[in-house]
């Protein structure tokens, strides 16, 4: 059995130990020790990582009972190695997790809610059984950062089953023996086999960023500590290229945001507007024929150009509308003297094309160069 020296000591990052077994396993080494600093895996936290005798660990995980460190190279049995846990990522995570504790403690005290789902990647996503409105959510998240600023102590102990019997405390299993209540003295009890900060202070900020209903409850997902000031910082550099974008004051960007986008919506209106009217007044100018026009356009807008296709055609057997596209053009073809959907297949075959529609009118894409399209429309109508 592997002495947890994390259970006693959360930031401990250096220490020797005896390798007592070492085996081979995909590749990778899986290294047992008589006691380790490395936090296998558990409990929604992830393994640590680190070095042990100068070789890499890529994971921490328990298997039956044994604490198995994922090493880069084997170990010999007998040997002693020194071990350096990397201390970052170790107090990244336990800033996250004793964090999401006092999130839930809250939530369990205020609201009766179960944390029911708990996740520590990126961000720490955790699920609740009831649901939280804004309000309930930014009360908790005072709460939660009061709690942090008051600096409670944060302990971890095994009661005995008769005292465990008698506890109050969240994330109850059937075990009666070795569970291990991790307190938060007026914030949280809870059942936990993870390393956690020693005091409350030492997690420095929480912050709730996402909110969403699931499964009948909530699911939030909240930073704390290094993770909520970084996430901060990207936060103030977006705010503030944006600031000086709008000339806005960091406090008032959603306004002239809303203010922006309301002068680009009006702007489309007008660009729309003018679109039509110049498709409308191109219409005018066509001269009438009884042969086929064919027009290539620059306008995008398939609404104008079916405008355009449509005040063209009674001046003419067929109206053709090209605009470039990759590999082409898009077309719009209509006609009110020839059955175009009959015609579709002879002028997608001249044209290099594919689509089809009504027998007024025929959308689609071609491959054809300009001239030889405004050669096919001379020879229109077909067929
Ligand atoms: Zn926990």
């Amino acid at each position: 059995m592997t002495e947890r020296l994390f259970d006693a000591d959360s930031h401990l990052w250096s220490f020797t130990a005896r390798v007592t077994a070492c085996r081979e396993a995909d590749g990778k080494y899986e290294v047992e020790l008589d006691r380790t600093a490395f936090f296998p895996e558990g409990g929604g936290q992830c393994g640590d990582r680190g070095t042990l005798g100068g070789v890499r660990v890529l994971d921490t995980v328990e298997r039956g009972g044994a604490i198995l460190h994922i090493c880069e190279a084997p170990l010999p049995a007998g040997s002693e190695a020194a071990g350096e846990v990397d201390g970052a990522l170790r107090f990244r995570n336990m800033q996250m997790h004793s964090g999401e504790h006092i999130v839930s403690g809250i939530v369990h005290r205020l609201f009766g809610y179960d944390n029911v789902g708990f996740h520590l990647a990126e961000q720490v996503t955790l699920d609740f059984s009831g649901e939280l409105s804004a309000e309930d959510i930014a009360r908790v998240e005072l709460l939660a950062n009061e709690a942090v600023w008051a600096n409670i102590p944060v302990t971890a102990r095994y009661p005995s089953p008769e005292e465990l019997a008698g506890l109050e405390y969240r994330s109850k299993l059937d075990l009666t023996e070795n569970v291990r209540i991790v307190t938060i003295e007026g914030v949280d009890v809870c059942a936990c086999c993870a390393p956690h900060v020693s005091r409350t202070g030492e997690i420095g900020l929480i912050k709730i960023v996402d909110a969403m209903r699931h499964r009948g409850g909530m699911r939030l997902a909240m930073l704390a500590g290094k993770a909520a000031y970084l996430d901060y910082k990207r936060m103030c550099g977006q705010a503030g290229e944006v600031s000086a974008m709008l000339s806005a004051p960091r406090d008032a960007l959603a306004a002239a945001v809303r203010r922006a986008l309301g002068a680009l919506d009006e702007t489309r209106k007008q660009l729309t507007d003018a679109a039509f009217a110049a498709a409308r007044a191109r219409a005018e100018a066509l001269p009438p024929t009884d042969g086929a026009v064919c027009l290539f356009e620059s306008e995008a807008d398939p609404a104008v150009l079916r405008e355009l296709v449509n005040l063209a055609v009674p001046k003419c057997a067929a109206a053709g509308v090209f605009t470039p596209c990759e590999g082409g053009f898009r077309y719009i073809i209509g006609s009110a003297r020839v059955d175009l959907r009959a015609a579709a297949k002879t002028i997608n075959a001249a044209l290099g094309g594919r689509g089809g529609g009504q027998p007024t009118m025929i959308q689609g894409s071609c491959s054809a160069p300009e001239a030889d399209i405004r050669a096919f429309f001379e020879s229109f109508p077909v067929g």
